[in-house]
C-alpha cells in the first residue's frame, strides 16, 4: 500500500493500560493520524467505532491503511500477519513479539505485501538518548553497566501475562534497558547469565547478566522487580572521558559529575511521528537486537528459583 497524503487512518488493538497512557493521548494531539476505529475483548476507545477482534475490525471499516498492536506479545503475531496480509502499516509495541522467528517472518510478510511494519522501542526516545549516543562516540569506552530496578506492584497491577511464558517478566522493563544500550554501545554478546524463578512464576523476577562487547569490554545488567522506594532506571558508562549516567530510563544525562540534559519525555509522539515517516517513505524499522539478547539470556541463563511471588 503507498502512503497516502492526508492523515493516516489507523486503528488501535488490544485497548488496555498502555494505550490508555500512551497511544490515545499521542494520536489525540498528532495531525499525521486519525484514529478510526479500535479492536479489543473489554477495552473500548470514546467516540469512535468498537469491535472485539481484529478482523472483525478491518471487514467493517476497510479505509483503515494501518494498525497499532497494543496488546501482550505472545498474542500479537497473528494480529499481525493479518493486518499485513490485509495490506495494512503494522506499529508493533515493545516487545515486537514473543520469538525473534515470528517478528522475522513478520518482516518478510511487510516487504512481501508492500507495508511498513515498526518494532517500537519507546525507551530509545527517550531525550538524553541521543547525547548519551554522541558522548559514547566520542569516548573510549572501558566498561558499563545497566541498572533496571522497580517494583512490580506499582508498574503491572492484575498483569497475569507479564509473569505467563512468552510474558518475559522483568525482562519486560529490562528489554527497554536494552534497547538503549544497543543503541548506544558497541556491539555485545551475553558471557553468563542468572535468571531468578519465583517458585509459583514462568517467568523471572530478577536477572544478572554478563555481557561482553566486540572488543572484550565488561557490560553487566542487574534487573530486579522487588525494587521498592526510589526506582532505578540507570546506564553507566566509564570512559577515557570521565563516567556517563544516563538514568531515569533515559531521561537524564551526566557527563564526570555535570547534568548535560534533563528534559521531559515525548516518546510516544515520537514513535508515532516515526511511524508516520516509515510509512510516507515506502520503509520499515525492525530492530530486533534488543530482543535477541532477552531470548540469549534465555537461551544462555542459568534458571534459579526463589520464593513464590505474590500480588
Ligand atoms: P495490558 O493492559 O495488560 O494489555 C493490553 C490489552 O491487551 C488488554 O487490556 C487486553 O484487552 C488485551 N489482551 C490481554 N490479553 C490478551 C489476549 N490473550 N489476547 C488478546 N488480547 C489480549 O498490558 P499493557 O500494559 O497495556 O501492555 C501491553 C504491551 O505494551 C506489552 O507488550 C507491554 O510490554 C507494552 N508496554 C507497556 C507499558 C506500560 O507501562 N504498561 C509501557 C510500554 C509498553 P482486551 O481484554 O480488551 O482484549
Amino acid at each position: 500500500m503507498q502512503g497516502t497524503s492526508g492523515p493516516i487512518r489507523i486503528g488501535i488493538v488490544g485497548v488496555g493500560k498502555i494505550v490508555r497512557d500512551q497511544h490515545l493521548p499521542a494520536l489525540a494531539k498528532d495531525n499525521g493520524f486519525d484514529l478510526i476505529a479500535a479492536a479489543s475483548r473489554h477495552g473500548k476507545v470514546d467516540g469512535i467505532p468498537n469491535f472485539s477482534t481484529i478482523e472483525a475490525m478491518l471487514d467493517a471499516v476497510p479505509e483503515l491503511e494501518a494498525v497499532s498492536l497494543c496488546m501482550p506479545p505472545q498474542f500479537r503475531y497473528d494480529a499481525a500477519r493479518t493486518a499485513l496480509e490485509a495490506g495494512k502499516h503494522v506499529f508493533l509495541e515493545k516487545p515486537p513479539g514473543a520469538t525473534v522467528s515470528e517478528v522475522e517472518h513478520l518482516k518478510a510478510l511487510a516487504a512481501k505485501n508492500g507495508v511498513s511494519l515498526f518494532a517500537s522501542w519507546h525507551s530509545r526516545y527517550a531525550p538524553a538518548v541521543e547525547a548519551a549516543r554522541a558522548f559514547l562516540a566520542s569516548a573510549k569506552l572501558q566498561s558499563a553497566a545497566i541498572i533496571w530496578k522497580e517494583d512490580v506492584r506499582r508498574w503491572h497491577p492484575n498483569q497475569d501475562w507479564i509473569w505467563q511464558p512468552g510474558g518475559f517478566g522483568v525482562f519486560d522493563p529490562g528489554i527497554n534497558a536494552l534497547s538503549i544500550a544497543t543503541h548506544i554501545l558497541p556491539p555485545m554478546f551475553i558471557a553468563e547469565a542468572r535468571l531468578d524463578f519465583p517458585q509459583n512464576r514462568d517467568a523471572p523476577i530478577a536477572a544478572q547478566v554478563a555481557f561482553r562487547t566486540s572488543t572484550g569490554l565488561p557490560v553487566t545488567m542487574d534487573l530486579d522487580w522487588l525494587q521498592t522506594g526510589p526506582q532505578s532506571w540507570d546506564i553507566v558508562a566509564e570512559t577515557d572521558r570521565g563516567q556517563m549516567v544516563l538514568s531515569s530510563g533515559g531521561a537524564k544525562l551526566a557527563i564526570a559529575g555535570k547534568a548535560i540534559q534533563d528534559q521531559p519525555e515525548a516518546e510516544y509522539p515520537m514513535l508515532y511521528g516515526r511511524f508516520a515517516e516509515i510509512v510516507r517513505t515506502g520503509t520499515s524499522d525492525v530492530d530486533l537486537a534488543p530482543l535477541q539478547h532477552v531470548a540469549d539470556a534465555f537461551m544462555l541463563g542459568k534458571r534459579n528459583v526463589v520464593e513464590a511471588f505474590e500480588d
